[in-house]
């Protein structure tokens, strides 16, 4: 059977689980499987209805006292137990931090690979995968090895397909978890404010780099964030030197944004800066240097000093 780890928060379902689990349907069905799901921790459980029509055999539902919250070895040695006790012939996940990280810690542990970030698969021994590689900037054709195949799938590359079907039977698992398993888990939260537009949604995101020069630096563009309805982005030199949180970090390993405008102000254009913004319909790069790799990607640009350009701008709108 293919075994499909289900991504949730708190109960509240992670919709890349889906995209994954279409994935995971097409390859049980290549290989005349049955899939199966599971779920950590108990208030997973009441996500069985909405996983009915996904092609779901049986839905594992692992819980323990302390399976309060996300704790990624806990995850992780939830799967290991499944693989031991269900043996699975691959084991895939949504390829978010939290899949890529609990995959990772399994593959680590039962000293297997993983092929994370796949697009595609043609099973076999081995399978052979394309997965993204570099940020998104190239695709990879590579053999998987292993018993079980392990495999995270890339988010936004396949879309979420429902199949028909009835809801997945549920079975209870108690995984054999110790301290050693809650080293890391989560232990507080601190919502964002509901009513601020998110990097993710915004339309204008206004990004500082290191040429903004300090935390403080960033009121201008604050400002003109709060102007335009946007939201505040920024590098990761910006987020090294603790600046702004990581949170506000736009690139590959950041977030990726998709506005009609991103402003870039002091930012060069790093590779891995870019791969974050790609999906923007329009750059406009405010640099002091006219030989700054980001103006090769802007359609409109300003050479000039971002603490004297921005409050400009900001006045203009006022
Ligand atoms: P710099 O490259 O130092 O550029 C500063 C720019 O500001 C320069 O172009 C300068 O001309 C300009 N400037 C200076 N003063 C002013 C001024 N007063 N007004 C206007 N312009 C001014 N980076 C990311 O951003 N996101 C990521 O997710 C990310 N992931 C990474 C992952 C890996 C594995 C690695 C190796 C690197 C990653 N990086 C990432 C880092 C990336 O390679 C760059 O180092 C980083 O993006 C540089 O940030 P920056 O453009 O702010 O700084």
């Amino acid at each position: 059977m293919i075994l499909a780890l289900i991504e949730h928060d708190r109960g509240t379902l992670n919709p890349l689980s889906l995209e994954m689990l279409t994935f995971a349907r097409g390859l049980a069905a290549e290989q005349n499987l049955p899939l199966e799901a599971v779920v950590v921790g108990g208030d997973g459980r009441g996500l069985a209805g909405e996983l009915a029509g996904q092609g779901i055999a049986r839905l594992h539902v692992a819980d323990h006292p302390r399976l309060t919250d996300y704790a990624p070895e806990a995850w992780a040695h939830t799967l290991l137990h499944l693989i031991e006790t269900e043996l699975p012939q691959a084991v895939l996940a949504a390829g978010t931090d939290r899949g890529n990280e609990v995959l990772a810690h399994t593959a680590a542990r039962a000293n297997l690979p993983l092929a994370a970030n796949c697009v595609a698969v043609q099973p076999g021994e081995p399978y052979h995968i394309t997965r993204i590689r570099w940020g998104g900037s190239l695709l990879e054709e590579a053999t998987l090895n292993g018993s079980p195949k392990l495999l995270t799938v890339a988010p936004h590359t396949i879309p979420a397909e429902a199949a028909s079907g009835p809801a997945p039977e549920l079975v209870s698992v108690t995984p054999p978890l110790d301290d050693r398993d809650f080293r890391v888990m989560v232990t507080a939260r601190e919502e964002t404010r509901g009513d601020k537009v998110t990097l993710v949604d915004a339309r204008v995101v206004v990004g500082g780099g290191r040429g903004v020069g300090s935390a403080a630096g960033f009121a201008s563009l604050d400002e003109l964030a709060a102007l335009v309805d946007g939201a505040v982005g920024c590098s990761r030199a910006v987020t090294n030197e603790g600046w702004r949180p990581h949170a506000d970090q736009v690139g590959q390993t950041g977030t990726r944004i998709a506005p009609d405008l991103y402003i870039a102000c002091g930012i060069s254009g790093a590779i891995q800066h870019m791969v974050g913004c790609k999906g923007a319909k329009h750059v406009l790069a405010v640099n002091t240097d006219p030989q700054a790799p980001i103006l090769s990607k802007a359609d409109y640009a300003v050479i000039g000093d971002l603490h004297e350009v921005i409050p400009a701008i900001v006045e203009e709108i006022k």
